[in-house]
This record gives structure tokens, sequence and C-alpha cells, in this order.
């Protein structure tokens, strides 16, 4: 079934580390090798055996459209002909960063980047800027991108691989990173009180997407909020996942809580790389040129890139919203009855279109402690049964699933019924 696949990692990885160029492809949590892709259509994709899959992960997210959506790709192709770049300013720029203000709340200016992991190391310099302080405080299990300050503690790439911090960390970098539990104010206000006037900021992803779907206590996001006001900290949202995806203002839409600055990726892009953060025009205004804090980028706000996002952004209506709801919930249940009839000990956790189907015999995951004690092993076999029945999800216990619109009645029937044989055959070992 995955004879060109295999071939192709060998020959990979003679010229790229370990075979890829993020190490979550590498499947090595499900035990197998890497698919190598090479088409994606609408709600399928295709690797070079030519196997054809239902596609659970939407690229981690940005394709919330599906995969090669007609009018993105024609934008793109319009875009393009009258050059890819040109490292000077463009009104496509100034059309997103307007589009951004008006849809997520507390956004009134916004600087785009090339990635997730670029935005939240920017945000963090820049509330270390703006409040004169340098330490922070993230959660355990929360995944920020690749930025040194993050890599403590960071959830699902690491917790995957079992490495908790990488080497390459210098300690006074990992020393100015505070790590708290999420759901859990008290270990917040433990920081704050033993760090007096020492934290610049707080960043959290409001729904926790990188321990699998873990999803904040009522109160929890603002009890942060109010923790944060109380000590002149800034609240960073980083909502690289949650943005645009569980409603058009993201999260904080969603809580109705309001962060200082929100880091925003994945969907932004259309499918192109960018990332872009954002917040109250006095915080802003700190950024060169305006302000002392640099940061910049060669190809940040590219045109390619701008036009995707554009394009997606102006496609997210409300009933694109209350498609991927019902798509979801249907899964959900479908899902849900399987786990009772063929008596699994697992659970589904979602929010809108992202979730997570945890092995574990409770009954809620609340923090990284809990995901540390799920069943990896089993989520393994379910991988590769799914796969089996072609169904491509997440090759980790420890993500989200992210669903696409374009997910038809058709496709959610193969879901549950695939899901059910899957099951049944976990259950016989
Ligand atoms: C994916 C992700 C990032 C990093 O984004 P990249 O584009 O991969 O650098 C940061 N924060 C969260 C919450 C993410 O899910």
């Amino acid at each position: 079934m995955f004879k060109n696949s295999k071939k192709a990692y060998s020959e990979a990885k003679k010229y790229i580390p370990g075979g890829v160029n993020s190490p979550v492809r590498a499947f090595k949590s499900v035990g197998s090798n890497p698919i190598f892709f090479n088409k994606g259509n609408g709600s399928k994709m295709f690797d070079i055996d030519g196997n054809e899959y239902i596609d659970c992960v939407s690229s981690w997210g940005p394709l919330i459209f599906g995969h090669a959506n007609k009018r993105i790709i024609s934008k793109v192709n319009e875009a393009s002909s009258k050059g890819t770049t040109y490292g000077a300013s463009t009104e496509i720029e100034t059309a997103v960063a307007k589009k951004i203000v008006e849809m997520v709340p507390s956004v009134e200016m916004v600087r785009m980047v090339n990635s997730g992991t670029e935005a939240t190391m920017s945000a963090i310099r820049l509330a270390r800027g703006y409040t004169g302080k340098e330490k922070i405080i993230k959660f355990a299990g929360n995944y920020h991108g690749h930025g040194d300050s993050f890599l403590i503690k960071a959830g699902s790439g690491a917790v995957t691989l079992g490495l908790p911090d990488s080497p390459g960390v210098t300690k006074n970098i990992a020393r100015d990173t505070l790590i708290a539990e999420f759901n859990d104010l008290d270990s917040v206000k433990e920081l704050f009180y033993e760090n007096k006037n020492e934290i610049a900021a707080l960043i959290v992803e409001p729904i926790a997407g990188n321990m699998g779907l873990v999803k904040p206590k009522k109160n929890f996001l603002s009890g942060l909020r109010k923790i944060c006001d109380y000590n002149n900290c800034l609240l960073i949202f980083d909502e690289v996942m949650t943005g645009f995806r569980v409603a058009p203002g993201g999260a904080q839409e969603l809580y109705n809580v309001l962060p200082d600055i929100t880091t925003l990726g994945k969907i932004i892009g259309g499918g192109l790389p960018v990332g872009a953060y954002g917040g109250k025009v006095d915080i802003m205004r700190m950024l060169a040129p305006e302000g002392p804090v640099y940061q910049a980028g060669t190809l940040s706000g590219n045109p390619l890139a701008m036009t995707a996002g554009l394009t997606l952004l102006k496609m997210l209506d409300k009933e694109v919203y209350q498609k991927l709801e019902s798509i979801s919930k249907k899964i959900e249940d479908g899902w849900n009855k399987n786990i009772i009839d063929t008596k699994t000990d697992a659970h589904i956790s979602r929010v809108g279109s992202m979730m997570t189907l945890f092995f574990t015999k409770k009954d809620q995951i609340i923090n990284y402690k809990d995901a540390l004690e799920l069943d990896t092993d089993k989520y393994a076999k379910y991988f590769n049964l799914m796969l089996k029945e072609g169904i491509y999800l997440p090759p980790s216990q420890y993500e989200c699933l992210f669903l696409s619109s374009v997910i038809s009645e058709n496709d959610i029937k193969k879901l549950i019924l695939g899901n059910k044989k899957a099951l049944e055959k976990l259950k016989d070992g």
C-alpha cells in the first residue's frame, strides 16, 4: 500500500534530517513511515502510491475550505502573473490588515509575518519592550512554535518525540520562561507572587490544541485576564490554531475575553505561509519604524500569501461556521456511538471543527498531566487502522483534527463506518 512512499522516505532521509521538514510528519509516534502526498482536492488527499484519503488534518488548519479551493487558486494564479514579490509596499497588505482588525475583536493594528512561530516570538519581544519586564508565563502542554522561549513543556511535537526541553535552548532563556498548569488559576497566581513585577506577558492557547483538544474551564480565561490586569502584565492569546476557526474572531470572540496581543497563523494565509500579531494601538506603535522594538521580514506581507489570505478571509461568512459545526457534530455523534458500542476506553473533546479522540479511561482531559497519561500505543494502532480505511488523521494523539467545510455526507458516512471498523479491530487486539 505504501511502496512508493517508503522509497521516497529513504531517499529523503539522505538529504533532509529525519527525512522531513517538520518532525510530526515523520509518523514516529504512530510507529510507521511517513506517507508522501502529491495531490489534494476538496476533502481528499492522494499519496504517491495512488491511495486516496479523506483528510481530517487540513494541513493543520489552514485548509478550512479543503484542498485546491477554486476561488483561492484562481486569485493566487492571477496575482502570481504580476510577479511573486516586490519587497516593497502593496495595497493588499492594508486590505488584509483592515480585514483582520474587522474580524478579531481585540486587534486594532496588525503586523504580518511568515509563520506562527515568528508571530509568537515577535509578540513576546513586543511585550517585553512595552512593559520593560523580562519573564513570561506559559502553560505546560501549550505549543507556541519553536522559538527558544517556548520550547519548555511544549506539547505535541515535543511530547511526541519525548523531548520536553530541546538542547540548544540556553539556561538563561529557560529561566525567564515560567510554567503554569492549564486550567489552574492558582498555579498562575503563585508564579506572579513569586516573581513580583518581573512578568512581561502571559501567553496561552485559549483552547489548547497541542496536547489534543483541551477546553478552557469556565472562568479560566476571564480569570487570566483579571490576574494579568492586576499585575500589569500583558495577556497574549496564541490564536494561531483557533483564529478564524472556532469563530470569525477566534476564541476571544467565542469566550468573550479580550487579550492585549493576539497571534495568528495557519488559516490566515489560505494555505500559504503567513503569520500575524496584533493588538491595541498603543502597544503596536512600539514596533519599528514607529517605535523602538525591532521586527522585520524580507517576504513579510508577500503579495501571493496576502492574496490567498484575503480571499479566504472574505469567504468566512456565518454559514461556513454553521456548516463546520454540523459536519463536526455528525462525526462526533457517530464516533461517540461507536465508542459506546465497542466499549472502548475513549472520549471525544471538541470545539467547533477542532476535535480529538482521546484514548483514556478518564472522562475529561484538563491539563498536561492528564494528557501524559493518554494511551498513545492505542492511538498509534488506531491511526494506522484508519489509514487503511482511507482516513487521514493527525499522526499523533497530541494533535487535533481540523475538519473542513467540504467534507460531504458521503465522507461523513465513511468516517463513521471506518472509525467503527477500526475500534472493533482495536478491541480484538
Ligand atoms: C502551529 C502553531 C504555532 C506555530 O506556527 P508555525 O506556523 O508552525 O510556526 C504556534 N502556536 C500555535 C497555537 C500553533 O498551533
